[in-house]
């Protein structure tokens, strides 16, 4: 299984977050939602979950 990785540092925003999330695609896409909300104070909705969703990549493994 290819875990997906979201990295914040790639967003544009005004808070410099560093953070990165890895997991299955469905919890990735859970997690930077409401990380998205809570950090960065979007709004949820179908627009913002598919933004996300499209910005996933392969999590690199090993070297
Ligand atoms: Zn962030």
């Amino acid at each position: 299984m290819t875990r997906k990785t979201v990295d914040c540092r790639k967003y544009p925003s005004v808070s410099n977050c560093s953070l990165t999330i890895s997991g299955e695609e469905e919890e990735v896409v859970r997690a930077a939602t409401e990380h998205s909300i809570s950090v960065h104070e979007h709004t949820d909705s179908p627009e913002l979950r598919a933004e996300i969703r499209a910005s996933l990549e392969d999590e690199k493994v090993g070297a």
